[in-house]
């Protein structure tokens, strides 16, 4: 529903959201699917194609209540079930460094590597317990402007201010939501999102959206992200490694080559000041690195990283030992039935369906290109 209303003197064309039935059912149709899949052994099956050798699981936050982060973040159950899982089925658990080993040893077993990016609080508070139940060690890809207090998480202040507001306007889209309601504030935060991935250059603008609405960013990072001494102190332990995940965490495809080669080049070197030792996995900010697929994976490479990852789907074979900078990664932040989202994602199902059911090796083609 939209229509034009007046507010401050200026138009604003007046949204009020809400999740469709279309779309519930789409959701619960495919949370369904997936259900069946990991508890029928149907994703068992596909695994036998697609699982490879392992697979990197991607997450972000976790929380005890997605609901209270507007339906984003990792339930800690569910990770805890995951992890049970993973042990049961005999999958080791290890480090970047060693699942690229087992790449390259074909009579090694089979392995999962867990991955958190960007840095939140509650990788440690409420993940680190749970690791270190199941001896699981993690890899948590931190951007320096976290540590700094700079960073632009415009993905978190949007959701701040949708969830404290019963209104919110966003003057750089000329519009302003109606969201008193849960499922308002869900739609709401989904459209705000995926305005700015339309194009990351909007991100710049939200800055004074977030100003208007009376958050201060600083206070919202510091109650998030890890501090610079507790990320040193989480690399002491022996199941955490920290990565690099850029200086500014803005997307790539926005920067020149000159300029992407210092927001990586500058983080490597922070991390490495602040941790005295070498940082050698990265991880591309939101995904899918650049337009021209090849630029950032040589760039990382000239760097002198051993691995950089991706959120393209997919499990890893041995023909990534020598294709380390384009490495597919599984999204497992599912905050519903995490559980089934993980086990499909373990047998490589999230690349059955992107490729058609063709080829299971993902983006090697791609390295090949970059290193002619
Ligand atoms: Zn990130």
């Amino acid at each position: 529903m939209s229509n034009t209303g007046n507010s401050a003197g200026s138009e604003f064309s007046v949204k009020s959201l809400q999740l469709t039935l279309k779309d519930k059912l789409r959701r619960s149709g495919k949370t369904f699917a997936l259900k069946v899949m990991s508890k029928s052994g149907l994703a068992d099956l596909v695994g036998r194609t697609y699982g490879g050798n392992g697979v990197i699981l991607m997450f972000h936050e976790f929380t005890r209540d997605p609901k209270s982060k507007l339906g984003q973040g990792t339930r800690i159950d569910d990770f805890e079930a995951v992890l049970k899982m993973l042990r049961q089925s005999g999958r080791d658990i290890v480090g970047l460094s060693e699942a690229v080993r087992r790449l390259e040893d074909p009579k090694s077993r089979p392995f999962v590597v867990l991955s958190y990016d960007d840095g939140y609080r509650s990788n440690i508070e409420l993940a680190l317990p749970v690791m270190e139940r199941y001896e699981a060690p993690a890899i948590i890809y931190v951007p320096t402007e976290v540590l700094t207090r700079t960073i632009n998480a415009w993905w978190l202040g949007l959701r701040e201010i949708v969830t404290r507001n019963d209104q919110v306007v966003v003057e750089p889209m000329n519009s302003r939501f109606e969201c008193s309601e849960y499922s308002a504030k869900v739609a709401t935060l989904r459209r705000l999102i995926a305005w700015v991935w339309e194009d990351f250059g909007r991100a710049d603008g939200l800055q004074q959206v977030f100003k208007d609405n009376g958050l201060s960013m600083a206070d919202l990072i510091e109650e998030l992200f890890v501090s610079e001494a507790e990320m040193v102190e989480a690399d002491r332990h022996p199941l955490v490694e920290i990565g690099a995940h850029t200086t500014t965490h803005r997307a790539l495809r926005l920067l020149s080559a000159p300029e992407v080669s210092k927001d990586i080049g500058d983080n490597k070197t922070y991390l490495e000041g602040a941790l005295g030792r070498n940082v050698p996995h990265f991880a591309y900010p939101y995904g899918r690195p650049s337009l021209t697929e090849t630029r950032e994976a040589a760039i990382v490479r000239s760097l002198g990283f051993e691995t950089a990852v991706t959120t393209d789907p997919g499990c890893l074979f041995p023909q990534h030992a020598g294709n380390r900078f384009l490495l597919p990664r599984q999204d497992a932040e599912f905050p519903t039935d995490g559980f089934s989202h993980a086990v499909c994602g373990v047998n490589g199902v999230y690349r059955a369906l992107a490729s058609r059911g063709k080829s299971p090796i993902a983006n090697t083609e791609f390295e090949q290109l970059a290193s002619q």
